[in-house]
């Protein structure tokens, strides 16, 4: 694919947005307390028009203009593989999400067996990046739902909670990016997910708070009844018996 001229050129001269510096204060102070304005993460239309191998060539550039500006020594055997590396794993690995073609396939089986109790898969391990600082989010996913008469491979669970959570992201929309997927996916509003995450950009700066971590949490259907987030919460706090 012939990637747009004007896009191409607005990606080099890196002035895809400026912000006058009114708007920079605010939008500043709004990413530090991690605000959020919306559910969607905000992708451009022409997010997909550049290939994966030409993105990983532009971000390399630009991230050794940052590696320059800081002043590192680029011809260093020791750095000079760096801004390719950075650019491959934002593509490949820990952005990998944004790109719709990386979502799991979701295949449903027949629920058989007739089990209609809920079932929680919990303590599933994710590695996200705050959006407003670019570090590492990091921490346990709970995921609970009922089955409509239809059920997903365990494993797949796992793989929603990794797609979503390799985009910059913000953790109350991350959780509900999960809850509303795994919705669709389950053909049921009986879906829950609890989140539970340390945040870099709380503990390593800022407040440098390292003991802090934050909840965040998705209740539908069933699972807006007290009762049934009880028993929820039961499970999760519940030792694992191995
Ligand atoms: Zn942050």
């Amino acid at each position: 694919m012939k990637p747009n001229e004007t896009l191409l050129k607005s990606l080099l001269n890196g002035n895809g947005h400026k912000n006058n510096g009114h708007h920079h204060d605010l939008a500043d102070e709004m990413g530090d307390e991690h605000i959020l304005t919306d559910l969607n993460t905000p992708l451009r239309a022409d997010a997909f028009e550049l290939d994966d191998e030409l993105k990983i060539e532009l971000i390399g550039k630009h991230f050794e203009q940052i590696m320059h500006i800081l002043g590192l020594d680029l011809t260093d055997d020791s750095l000079k593989g760096t801004p390719h590396r950075v650019a491959k794993m934002y593509i490949k690995e820990i952005f990998s999400g944004l790109n719709p073609q990386n979502k799991p396939a979701m295949t449903l089986f027949d629920n058989h067996y007739n089990y209609e109790q809920m079932l929680v898969e919990k303590n599933i391990t994710f590695y996200s990046t705050c959006e407003h600082h670019f570090v590492p989010i990091f921490g346990k996913a709970h995921i609970a739902y009922f089955s409509s008469g239809k059920v997903i491979g365990l494993s797949k669970l796992n793989r929603i909670v990794q797609y979503f959570s390799k985009r910059p992201q913000v953790q109350e929309r991350l959780t509900n990016q999960i809850g509303e997927e795994l919705k669709n996916a389950l053909q049921t509003e009986d879906v829950a997910v609890i989140m539970d995450a340390y945040h870099l950009c709380v503990s390593s700066r800022g407040v440098q708070d390292t003991n802090s971590s934050t909840v965040t949490a998705f209740f539908s259907g069933k699972f807006e009844k007290e009762s049934t987030k009880a028993e929820l919460l039961k499970y999760v706090e519940m030792k694992t018996g191995i």
